[in-house]
C-alpha cells in the first residue's frame, strides 16, 4: 500500500513513521522546510489537558506512555523530558483558579503536588523570586516537555531510516480523484499517486479539504474571544539551569537545548494582530517585551540573554476546541488529522492514526471523527 502524508510537521512526521514501520510505502509531503514550522518552533509543553471533555483528557494522558515509546525508538541527543511542571500564582484570585485546575485534575486522578515556597526553592528551582505567591505552588510530576525542533529532526531522521521519501519546499496544490482521493498534486506540478492521502497540515488543512469540497471549521486569528496567535520567544544560553517547565502568573518558561529557554506569556498573545504574522519587526518588539520578564521570575537568568529566535504562530484550533481525526466524509481514502496540543498528541496520534488507516478502528478517535461539523451543516 501507498500513502501520501501531507505535511511534516509534528503530526504528520509520526503518522508517516508509523505507517512506514507498519509495511506501507510512504511519501511525506511539506511546502517548507519543517524546521521552518510552528512545531519545530513550539511551546513543547507535554501533558494531560482536562478542559472538560472526558475523551480528550484520555487522548492526551495516553500521550505520555506514547512519547516514551517513540523516544525508545529515534536516536541522537534525547528530545523528550518527564520532568514536571509547576505553576504559581501572585494573586488570591490566581490562587483559587489554580486550585481549581489541581482539583479537577486530582477527581482525574492525575497527580498534582503542592510545595511551600522553600521546598520549592530547594527542591524544583533554586533562584525563583516567589516573595509574591499566593497559595502553594502546585507541581504536575507526570507532564513532560520536548524540545520541538529536535523532536522534529528525530523524528524524520527515523523516518528516512524506515525508507520514508521526505519532499519539502514543494506544496501539494490539488488532490488526485474526488471519491476515491487518489494523490496529490504539487505546486512543482509533479503528480504523486497513492491508495491513500492523509493530512496533517495543520494550518494549511482548510485548503488540502477545500479540493474535495470538505472542511473543517478552524478558529481564525481575529476570531472574538478566541485566542489563535501565539508568540514563541527563544533565548540565547541563560546563566541558571531550568529542568522542567515553569508557568509562573505572567511567563511560561521551557528548557531548550544549550542552556536555551522557550518563553510563552498569554497576555502578550492577546495583543497579536493578525498582519503581524508578516511582520517580523512586530514579533521582535513583543519578544523583547517577553524576554524583560525573565528576570522578575529568575532574577539573574536575564542577564546578557538575547532573543534568538521570535515565532508566531497560530493555533490549528478545530471549532470546538477538540481534535480532528478521521476519514474525511464525501472523499474516500483521505484522512484528516488536525489538532492543538499537537505535540503533546503526536507521538499517540501516529500510532493510532496509522492503526486507523490500516483497517483497525481506534476508541481513543472515536470521539473525534470530522462528521460531527458536517453533520451539522445545512
Ligand atoms: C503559542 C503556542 C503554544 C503552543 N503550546 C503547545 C504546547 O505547549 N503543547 C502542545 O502540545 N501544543 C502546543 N501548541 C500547539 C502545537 O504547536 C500544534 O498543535 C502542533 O505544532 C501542530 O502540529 P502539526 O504537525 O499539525 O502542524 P504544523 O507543525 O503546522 O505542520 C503542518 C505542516 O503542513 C505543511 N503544509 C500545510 N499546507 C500544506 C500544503 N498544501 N502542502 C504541503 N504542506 C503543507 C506546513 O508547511 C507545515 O509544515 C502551541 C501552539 C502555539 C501557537
Amino acid at each position: 500500500m501507498r500513502a501520501i502524508v501531507v505535511g511534516a510537521g509534528s503530526i504528520g512526521g509520526c503518522v508517516a513513521l508509523n505507517l512506514a514501520e507498519q509495511g506501507f510505502s510512504v511519501a511525506l509531503v511539506d511546502a517548507q522546510d519543517p524546521g521552518d514550522g510552528l512545531s519545530a518552533h513550539g511551546f513543547g509543553w507535554v501533558n494531560a489537558v482536562d478542559n472538560g471533555s472526558d475523551a480528550y483528557f484520555a487522548l492526551t494522558a495516553e500521550s505520555l506512555p506514547a512519547h516514551e515509546r517513540l523516544a525508545a525508538r529515534t536516536d541522537g541527543e534525547p528530545w523528550f523530558f518527564r520532568r514536571g511542571n509547576l505553576h504559581w500564582a501572585d494573586s488570591a484570585e490566581g490562587a483559587r483558579r489554580l486550585a481549581g485546575t489541581a482539583a479537577g485534575y486530582r477527581a482525574r486522578d492525575y497527580p498534582v503536588e503542592e510545595y511551600d515556597v522553600e521546598r520549592a526553592l530547594s527542591e524544583l528551582q533554586p533562584g525563583l523570586a516567589l516573595d509574591d505567591v499566593h497559595g502553594p505552588l502546585y507541581h504536575y510530576p507526570a507532564d513532560a516537555h520536548v524540545i520541538s525542533d529536535r523532536f522534529v529532526a528525530a523524528v524524520h531522521a527515523r523516518c528516512r531510516r524506515e525508507g520514508v521519501e521526505i519532499r519539502t519546499g514543494d506544496r501539494v496544490t490539488g488532490l488526485l480523484g474526488t471519491d476515491p482521493v487518489r494523490g496529490v498534486v504539487l505546486a512543482s506540478g509533479e503528480r504523486i499517486r497513492a491508495d491513500v492521502v492523509i493530512t496533517c497540515a495543520g494550518r494549511g488543512t482548510q485548503a488540502i479539504l477545500a479540493h474535495v469540497g470538505a472542511g473543517v471549521p478552524l478558529v481564525e486569528p481575529g476570531d472574538p474571544g478566541t485566542l489563535t496567535m501565539g508568540l514563541l520567544v527563544r533565548t540565547s544560553p541563560v546563566p541558571v539551569r531550568v529542568e522542567r517547565v515553569l508557568h509562573a502568573p505572567e511567563l511560561s518558561v521551557r528548557p531548550h537545548s544549550g542552556g536555551r529557554l522557550v518563553l510563552h506569556c498569554h497576555d502578550v498573545d492577546h495583543d497579536l494582530e493578525p498582519g503581524d504574522l508578516d511582520r517580523a519587526e512586530q514579533g521582535r518588539l513583543a519578544a523583547t517585551r517577553v524576554l524583560d520578564r525573565l528576570g522578575t521570575v529568575l532574577p539573574g537568568a536575564g542577564d546578557g540573554v538575547e532573543v534568538e529566535s521570535a515565532y508566531v504562530g497560530v493555533r490549528p484550533m478545530p471549532a470546538d476546541g477538540l481534535s480532528v481525526l478521521g476519514w474525511v466524509p464525501g472523499a474516500g481514502a483521505l484522512y484528516v488529522v488536525v489538532t492543538h496540543s499537537g505535540l503533546t498528541l503526536a507521538p499517540l496520534l501516529g500510532e493510532l492514526v496509522a492503526r486507523e488507516v490500516g483497517g483497525a478502528p481506534s476508541e481513543l478517535a472515536a470521539g473525534f471523527r470530522p462528521e460531527r461539523f458536517t453533520a451539522r451543516l445545512p
